[in-house]
């Protein structure tokens, strides 16, 4: 599982096996809400263990803070794991291959690639796109990219100031990457919801960008 935000009360019925792992992007709170839902998962939905992948600052920030008795009351079952260097490849219990790279964003996130026999996807939130990025090559032919798009291209200058992404910015890195299939998240909740981005007739058409909404199930 990629992040725990508000939408991770949904993720319980699609749990399959008994070890969860999550890999966070950073601590802002739209991503890390919904680790206080794990509490119970494991009595609920025979969970044995739930392992949660962070830069080590972050993890310890959210063991402070959100688990802290004034926010929380207990310490939900989760193991904590600090990730190992940038770009180092690191394996998760299902056998897929990690690696993480440092995005630009205020207190810094980081993205993820997953590769797991021929499949990849990729998942960069919470930065802002741009095609000087270093870690660019990460990217190269992935199967799925999810990437955010918090604003339509009017809001590039609230884009920057927040350290976030348009979608000009977005489809012009992807084009570069051979991305197979993009999935554009993290769109702005206060926009149109019905049509978050407004997507030109011509991307939606061609089936490779799409907008998912939650509990969706992509092919790729
Ligand atoms: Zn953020
Ligand atoms: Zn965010």
């Amino acid at each position: 599982m990629f992040d725990a935000g508000t939408g991770m009360f949904r993720a319980r019925q699609r749990l399959k096996r008994p070890h969860l792992d999550i890999l966070l992007s950073h601590a802002h709170l739209d991503h890390i809400v919904g680790l206080s839902f794990v509490l119970g998962w494991r009595e609920l939905n025979g969970l044995e263990s739930i392992h949660v992948y962070g830069e080590a600052a972050k993890l310890a920030s959210i063991r402070e803070n959100v688990f802290s008795s004034h926010i929380f009351p207990i310490m939900p079952p989760i193991q904590w794991r600090e990730l190992p260097a940038e770009y180092s490849p690191f394996t998760l219990h299902c056998g897929a291959k990690v690696r993480w790279w440092g995005q630009t964003h205020p207190g810094g996130s980081v993205g993820y690639r997953l590769d797991y026999g021929e499949h990849s996807l990729a998942y960069v939130t919470d930065t802002t796109a741009r095609n000087t990025d270093p870690y660019l090559s990460q990217l190269k032919h992935v199967q799925l990219l999810i990437h955010e798009c918090n604003f339509d291209d009017s809001q590039q200058k609230m884009a920057e100031l927040t350290g976030h992404s348009c979608l000009s910015d977005v489809l012009d890195r992807v084009r570069d990457c051979s991305v197979r299939k993009l999935a554009l998240v993290h769109t702005n909740p206060y926009g149109n919801i019905h049509e978050p981005i407004q997507l030109p007739e011509a991307i939606v058409g061609n089936g490779k960008v799409v907008v998912p909404y939650d509990l969706d199930e992509l092919e790729f």
